[in-house]
């Protein structure tokens, strides 16, 4: 690796980007939190580490990952477009670099389980991928709305040897299966540990998943300079928790010519609350999960209901760091309507012949907007952080006949 990606700039000690972070938490909780924060600050030092996960990031996720030049693309758009191929990595998707990470991190620390909450699986399917891989038991707790919706997510979960815990209180989705899994967690602490899946939650998580991810511009900032002789001007990515993007970006982040762009999700409406997630254009700071972030607040100051297309971005939160980056103005975050994502679904599909995740489209719609704003713009370097696998079913039963199938 030309550079050690734990090597990136740190949140103050008490887990803080400006003033977003931090842990909030239940007093039993705290030490906890603290040990894991101790734990995670030895081991990104320890070069076995380092090692053992740089290893299975070459070997078992088919790292590096390679960067695409779509010449389709870059023709009908009027500038150069290239693309950073995580949807190849073993399990289709950025997750699998930072469930590695805390699977590693888990075992390090004597754990015997990951435990998580999964709303349509994905995360729930990397994280049952490390554990397997890892030697860890895995439950995993997911609401039985989203069991029946996501079935092929809950068998590929139980093939790999985890125990899929149904959620069948309240809405039986995400919040509940949250509130079931974490009550579980602080059953017995010290056995099991937590996988986050994105780059939020109580300090030491946006930093910990954010450095595993990190990688993903480690690579790219090297292989774009080889293909190309300079940087990219511009950086696309996907927010949901914003863990992609902050896998991005990190490499790039003292490079002052290279713009960068976080595409959040507008859904239905912008206009209409509940019908979009998009956090960071039109949230505001609060506490949800243990930390402080831009946040969707419904009437009683509670996270809001939010809706997107991709439910990977559908999320009232995000990472505290992307708060930062938005108010010192470092990076520009924008919107993008399901519809915009499913046409930018279909049409990398049609000109490059590769489909890409829901979540993914949402990052290649707002490169094509931003290109279509400004003729000048320069290269433009996207995050693809998954591939459409998982999507195909039901982009073709909702939208398939607006596109010939
Ligand atoms: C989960 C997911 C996302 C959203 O997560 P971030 O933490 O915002 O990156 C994006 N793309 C894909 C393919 C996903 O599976």
């Amino acid at each position: 690796m030309a550079q050690n990606i734990f090597d990136c700039p740190q949140p103050d000690e008490n887990g803080y980007f400006g003033e977003y972070g931090g842990a909030f938490l239940p007093p039993d909780l705290e030490p906890i939190m603290k040990n894991i924060a101790e734990e995670y600050e030895k081991i990104r030092k320890d070069p076995d580490f380092i090692a053992e996960l740089t290893d299975l990031y070459q070997h078992y996720v088919g790292r590096p990952s390679p960067i695409f030049h779509a010449r389709h693309l870059s023709e009908k758009y009027g500038t150069p477009i290239y693309l950073k191929r995580e949807d190849l990595n073993h399990t289709g998707a950025h997750k699998i670099n930072h469930t590695l990470g805390e699977a590693l991190l888990a075992k390090k620390m004597g754990k015997k389980k990951l435990i998580a909450e999964t709303g349509a699986g994905q995360h729930g399917v990397a994280l049952a991928t490390a554990a397997a891989l890892v030697g860890l038991e895995c439950d995993i707790h997911m609401g039985e709305v989203d069991m029946a919706k996501e079935h092929p997510n809950v068998v590929r979960m139980r093939i790999l040897g985890a125990n899929v815990v149904p959620v069948s209180h309240g809405r039986k989705t995400l919040k509940e299966a949250v509130d079931s899994a974490f009550g579980a967690y602080m059953a017995d602490p010290d056995s099991q540990f937590f996988g986050i899946g994105s780059v939020v939650g109580p300090h030491p998580y946006p930093e910990m998943v954010r450095d595993f991810q990190s990688i993903v511009g480690v690579e790219a900032r090297e292989q774009f300079q080889e293909m190309t002789g300079e940087l990219p001007d511009n950086l696309v990515a996907c927010v949901g928790g914003g863990s992609n993007a902050m896998g991005l970006f990190t490499a790039f982040m003292n490079d002052e010519t290279v713009a960068m762009h976080g595409a959040e999700p507008s859904g239905r409406s912008l206009e209409e609350p509940g019908e979009h997630a998009a956090t960071l254009t039109l949230g505001e700071p609060g506490i949800i999960h243990g930390f402080k972030t831009y946040m969707l607040k419904d009437e009683e100051g509670e996270p809001a209901k939010v809706y997107s297309v991709a439910s990977g971005l559908d999320y009232p939160g995000v990472g505290p760091q992307h708060s930062y980056l938005k108010d010192i103005g470092r990076v520009q975050y924008g919107t993008v309507s399901d519809k915009e994502a499913i046409d930018a679904f279909f049409e990398l599909s049609r000109l490059e012949g590769i489909i890409p995740a829901i979540e993914s489209a949402h990052a290649l719609a707002h490169a094509f907007n931003l290109a279509k704003a400004n003729p000048d713009i320069g290269t433009i370097l996207i995050n693809l952080s998954g591939r459409g696998d998982k999507d195909i079913d039901f982009v073709a039963e909702k939208y398939g006949a607006d596109y010939g199938i």
